[in-house]
């Protein structure tokens, strides 16, 4: 399941004559040990002629001809680095021999420089004989017609006499990397995205903001918290996005709120940033709910990044799209849905995150496992030590697997019209505890823990759950060390539900288990079971 990096075994550089394809391929070749092939040379020392040659006895076609065979059998090797002719895609048969062996790198360069270049070294078969005003004429008509072909390769990267070559092989590297990273996709037709997952990924965040096609000005939001616990990615992202500004909230729940927004809009007015700006949140929940918050309605949306720091918004608030603040009247109340441009998982991040912060974020996973997944279920209850103890494998399975169930949920319901209410299991009676505790000294994980408890309960009581299951699901709560007793006000409890969002034109909606991995919406239970079920957490019903 877990996320496979592997890098592709051959690897095709193209790009228009004099853009230092060769070079590049070259050096990356030798820092990937992997054996390097210039097509071009190749065929010289095939045929004993030189390109020039074989063009001017045999003509063009005869040379594409030995080109596509030379490359046939070159892409039988594994472990490559090829460098393709400047003309060698014009072939269809060509182009598609090596998409499907391998990857395709382009590189391109301005005509400008490329004339130089080939002034540099007169050996180029197609511009023989013209002045230098006629090459770059030339030049700008068949980058012009080839613009298409390089375009198939599945990244370019721009060559220039400014950025050493080294520079270049590293940030190529980066980028390839990336892409043998395969993404999760959330799948919501123009604003879908991926979900990159990885132990140590921020250096990678340069080919994440290409990749997602992110301008490359950014913000990195954050607090204070992460400033003391997380110095070094911070370091490293202010230097992977260009020494980008870093805006700090307090750390907490109290900060989600319009004020604080309001500080962030007038930062980013005063240093006059634009709509070509990518907000990027560093942080848990709060900070990925406020940024996307505030990217929604910055100069009428700009885009923005989630780079999650606690489990939680790695599981769970990072993906999806809903974003916003608390009013004094309620958690949540102002917002927007506005999907990020990517989300950027590095699990190492998670090692300075206070267990009872790591604990909450546990429940959501249990959650997901509850609601969607048996088998993730078992995988829970086998790998708990290696789970506590945040070892990089465990971590990513499960990340992964809690950001493929949500990415297809929110795939299916994006806007919460049906499905994606389901993600509130165990959220209704959690909120209630909440609420009943003031939001103070009960953190949200170990109230939807609790949660998943009674409504657990609920669902035997309604003989939705056999009473095997729901022992199970309780044990497993217990076993991640999170609470299964509490004393609860049940009228008041009642009545607090009464007024939760789930409440649909009077009707009381819970989302309830049928087994492990499969809930429901259950409408109107009846009050007295729904008091009954308050018992399964009962600290005296317990005793
Ligand atoms: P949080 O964002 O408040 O972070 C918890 C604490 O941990 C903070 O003090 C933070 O500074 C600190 N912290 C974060 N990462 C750290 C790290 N790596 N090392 C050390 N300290 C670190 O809490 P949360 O649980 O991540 O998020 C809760 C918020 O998420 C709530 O506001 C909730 O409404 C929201 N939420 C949103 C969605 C959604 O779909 N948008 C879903 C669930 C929850």
């Amino acid at each position: 399941m877990t996320q496979t990096f592997q890098l592709p075994t051959r690897i095709y550089f193209t790009g228009f004559m004099a853009t230092g394809k060769s070079r590049l391929a070259e050096l990356t070749a030798a820092a990937l040990g992997y054996r390097y092939i210039d097509t071009d040379h190749h065929i010289v020392k095939k045929t004993e002629r030189t390109i020039s040659q074989i063009f001017s006895e045999d003509g063009e076609e005869s040379f594409r001809h030995l080109e596509y065979q030379t490359l046939k059998e070159i892409s039988q090797e594994e472990r490559v680095v090829i460098s393709l002719g400047g003309g060698t895609l014009t072939q269809e048969a060509a182009l598609q021999l090596v998409l499907n062996n391998g990857y395709l790198i382009g590189l391109w360069a301005d005509p400008e420089t490329i004339l130089e270049r080939v002034n540099r070294h007169d050996d180029r078969p197609l511009l023989s004989g013209l002045s230098s005003e006629e090459k770059l004429e030339r030049i700008r008509k068949m980058l012009k017609e080839r613009e298409s072909l390089y375009a198939k390769a599945q990244f370019q990267i721009k060559s220039s006499n400014d950025i050493p070559h080294h520079v270049l092989v590293r940030s190529l590297l980066s980028r390839l990397q990336l892409e043998s990273l395969t993404p999760i996709q959330v799948n919501l037709q123009e604003r879908s995205y991926g979900i990159y997952i990885g132990q140590n990924i921020t250096s990678l965040t340069e080919a994440v903001l290409n990749k997602t096609r992110s301008p490359n000005q950014c913000v990195v939001v954050t607090d204070f918290n992460l400033r003391d616990y997380q110095r070094d990615a911070l370091r490293s992202l202010h230097q992977q996005l260009g020494k980008c500004r870093i805006f700090y909230f307090r750390p907490g729940e109290e900060e989600k709120n319009l004020g604080a927004i309001n500080r962030l809009l007038s930062f980013l007015i005063k240093h006059k940033y634009d709509r070509k700006t990518t907000l990027v949140a560093f942080g848990g929940g709060v900070i990925g709910d406020m940024v996307g918050f505030a990217a929604s309605i910055f100069l009428r949306g700009v885009p923005f990044l989630q780079i999650p720091t606690t489990l939680l918004s790695m599981v769970d608030s990072s993906v999806g799209g809903k974003t916003g603040v608390n009013h004094r009247f309620g958690k949540n109340l102002i917002g927007s849905f506005y999907q990020p441009r990517g989300v950027l998982i590095s699990t190492h991040i998670l090692q300075t995150l206070p267990e009872q912060e790591y604990l909450s974020g546990l429940a959501e996973v249990i959650k997901y496992a509850c609601l969607w997944d048996e088998q993730f279920f078992t995988t829970l209850e086998n790998q708990r030590t290696a789970i506590l103890k945040r070892e990089h494998q465990a971590l990513e399975l499960l990340i992964h697997r809690c950001c493929t169930i949500k990415s297809e949920v929110v795939a299916r319901d994006e806007k919460e019209n049906d499905l994606r209410a389901i993600l509130n299991y165990g959220h209704t009676f959690g909120h209630a505890l909440e609420a009943l505790a003031q939001y103070q000294g009960l953190p949200h994980g170990h109230a939807v823990a609790l949660g998943m408890i009674v409504a657990g309960r609920l669902a035997r009581l309604l003989g939705l759950i056999s009473p095997e299951d729901e022992a199970r699901q309780r044990q497993l709560i217990a076993d991640y060390g999170l609470p299964t007793s509490r004393k609860v006000l049940k009228t008041a409890a009642w009545d607090i539900m009464g007024n939760d969002k789930k409440v649909d034109d009077g009707n009381r909606i819970f989302i309830l288990p049928k087994c492990i991995g499969k809930v429901v919406a259950y409408r109107n239970p009846p009050q007295e079971l729904v008091f009954e079920a308050w018992d399964a957490i009962d600290p005296e019903v317990q005793a």
